[in-house]
């Protein structure tokens, strides 16, 4: 399928590695040129560069942490203008409730929350002025159900729920769609930490707690970060104008509710 949106320009951010990089190669497929970010410049490089030469698009790559003032600005001065805007971050630590302090939620917030808001805030205006315009947030399934261990992100990702639903109609009648991505569990490096901390806590081994929790999961796997960016790009695609403000949940059947 055609998404229509050769030439236009998107800022993916964290894309060096993971769901990030799966939503920048579906978009540089379909010929839209990049601003990747994330904070390690070696590895982004070498994603920026192969991304360049396997689809011949331009890519801009700025190594900054998009949760900081000063790395937003740094990535915001290269993505002037872009008509395509995906967020991401990476996700709070796992923990206990009794441990979370004040500082823990104002940086699981900031990273979370107030970083897509900052970057929505400072892209939308150009976006409405032009008439087109598309967002893609990604959050996580613990949107839809809460996973105890991650309050902190539970409690974050809400928050920029709740935002987006508001706002995305809002900029709706200029042309512009804001939607969020709901990752269930993806076979990235994230899953892998996650995966070896349930190891550590419950004394077994990461092949046992990957295996544990692969049985959850309807489609018994894991999802790829190809199959995540795939849904990035059409949402981000000319046939997806009429998509707003919706929460889609990638997760293999995982979360067992009928909406
Ligand atoms: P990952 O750890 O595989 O990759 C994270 C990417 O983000 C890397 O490129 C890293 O360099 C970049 N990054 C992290 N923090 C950054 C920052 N402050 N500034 C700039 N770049 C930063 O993670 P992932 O699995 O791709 O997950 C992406 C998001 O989706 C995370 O917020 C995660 O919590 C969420 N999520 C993932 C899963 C999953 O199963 N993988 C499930 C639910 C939610």
């Amino acid at each position: 399928m055609d998404l229509g949106i050769s030439g236009k320009r998107a800022l993916v951010c964290a894309s060096s590695r993971g769901l990030g990089l799966g939503c920048a190669e579906a978009l540089a497929e379909a010929g839209v040129d990049l601003v990747m970010n994330a904070r390690g410049a070696e590895a982004l490089e070498a994603a920026a560069e192969r991304i360049r030469t396997t689809y011949g698009v331009k890519v801009d790559a700025i190594a900054a942490d998009i949760t900081t003032d000063a790395g937003r600005a740094r990535v915001l001065e290269a993505a002037h203008g872009v008509d395509i805007l995906v967020t991401n971050a990476g996700g709070p630590p796992p923990g206990m409730w009794t441990d979370w302090t004040r500082d823990d939620f104002i940086k699981a917030l900031d990273a979370n929350m107030l970083t897509p808001i900052a970057l929505m805030k400072a892209l939308l205006p150009g976006m409405m002025e032009r008439g087109w315009g598309r967002v893609v947030n990604i959050t996580s399934q613990s949107v839809k159900a809460p996973i105890p261990a991650l309050g902190l992100s539970n409690s974050a990702r809400a928050g920029l729920t709740g935002y987006v639903a508001g706002t995305a109609r809002q900029v709706a009648p200029q042309g512009v769609t804001i939607n969020n991505m709901l990752p269930g569990i993806h076979a990235t490096d994230r899953a892998q930490s996650l995966d070896s901390s349930v190891a550590q806590k419950e004394g077994i081994t990461i092949e046992e707690a990957r295996a544990r929790r692969t049985a959850t999961i309807p489609a018994r796997r894991y999802g790829t970060a190809q199959e995540f960016g795939a849904m990035c790009g059409f949402l981000c695609s000319q046939h997806a104008g009429f998509i707003v403000g919706q929460n889609i949940l990638l997760d293999g059947g995982g979360i067992n509710a009928t909406l």
